[in-house]
């Protein structure tokens, strides 16, 4: 395990307990990728599986550069200005760096338990 991670962005060390940059903000720059959802539903499952499950996700999505960009979960279907996100995107939920090993075996734990919505 790294004891810390050098934002992408401006090299400040990112505790591994916060998934946005001290430095410049980047919200994502000590995020990990738990999970990558061709919909926005099953990446939304995934949020709030996180979520009540006490850790702290964020949800994203990447454009079609495979850049992600961050969503508020409660209003998930457009960007800020009313921008549409494009249909050819993917969805994914990031944690902080501490939290990826756990709320990815939660997440695994939930596929395997059925409780996923796909059938
Ligand atoms: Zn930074």
């Amino acid at each position: 395990m790294d004891a810390t991670n050098d934002c992408p962005s401006c090299g400040a060390p990112i505790p591994a307990d916060l998934a946005s940059c001290p430095g410049c903000g980047d919200p994502l720059a000590g995020a990990r990728e738990v999970a990558v959802e061709p919909m926005r539903q099953q990446a939304l499952f995934a949020f709030s599986l996180l979520k009540s499950a006490g850790f702290h996700p964020i949800l994203a999505f990447h454009d079609e550069g495979g850049e992600p960009h961050t969503l508020e979960a409660e209003e998930p279907f457009s960007l800020g200005g009313g921008l549409m996100i494009p249909v050819t995107t993917t969805f994914g939920v990031y944690v902080p760096r501490s939290e990826a090993e756990e709320s990815a075996r939660v997440l695994e734990d939930a596929r395997l338990g059925g409780i996923e919505t796909e059938t």
